[in-house]
């Protein structure tokens, strides 16, 4: 298995790119915020006890979090190049990513990105509540209004992406980020790309990466 991390800030991006590279180029994309909103929705043990921590945009403790990520991992098939997105969030994760599986992480991809524009970015943002396709009310816009272009379904915004929340999460984000950007620079895993370039330019930067 190859083991390739997405860093950078909730809005920066990191999500899209991965549901793209995994329907054209193959590779499989895990998101633990995808995995802990199913995880909500099915009323599961490790459900209930994120839920609280995600309702303040606050981060799920690392035990939950390591536990969830290396029982996943543990079932993947030796062949697969994985875009893990939203882990590791912090230097413990890191670090146990590294310890309790088989393999290590092979890369780290940095997206970086000015804060304000990634308020903008997430607070715009909407969800189809049926495929979980992302959308953006001024710059990705649905053809219709509220609806999914893919499915029909109806677009929501994730109650985690209103302004106060949003700005919670930026702040944790912005104060375990650095350790991490150190941790995978000292071992030459690190590539930082901008952010801020468009979908398709970023998608075939990233094309050449990995
Ligand atoms: P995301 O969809 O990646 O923005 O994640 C949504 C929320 O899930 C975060 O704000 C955290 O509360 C929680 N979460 C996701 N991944 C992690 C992680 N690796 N460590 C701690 N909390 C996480």
């Amino acid at each position: 298995m190859k083991i390739i991390v997405l860093l950078g800030a909730p809005g920066s991006g990191k999500g899209t790119q991965a549901k793209r590279l995994a329907t054209t180029s193959g590779v499989v994309h895990f998101s633990t915020g995808d995995a802990l909103r199913a995880s909500i929705q099915e009323g599961t043990v490790v459900g209930k006890r994120a839920q609280v921590f995600m309702e303040k945009g606050e981060l799920v403790p690392d035990s939950i979090m390591i536990e969830l990520v290396t029982q996943t991992l543990a079932g993947v098939g030796g062949e697969t190049k994985l875009l893990l997105d939203g882990f590791p969030r912090t230097l413990p994760q890191a670090i146990a990513l590294d310890h309790n599986l088989e393999t290590k992480v092979d890369q780290a991809i940095y997206f970086k990105m000015e804060k304000e524009e990634l308020v903008k970015r997430l607070t715009g943002r909407r969800i189809c509540e049926q495929c979980a396709e992302p959308f953006h009310i001024v710059f990705v816009p649905p053809r219709v209004e509220g609806r999914c272009d893919r499915c029909r379904g109806g677009l929501v915004q994730r109650t985690d992406d209103t302004e106060s929340v949003v700005r919670q999460r930026l702040s944790v984000f912005a104060t375990q980020n650095d350790s991490l950007l150190n941790y995978y620079n000292g071992s030459n895993r690190l590539i930082e790309l901008d952010a801020s370039l468009s979908i398709e330019v970023i998608h075939h930067q990233l094309l050449e990466t990995i």
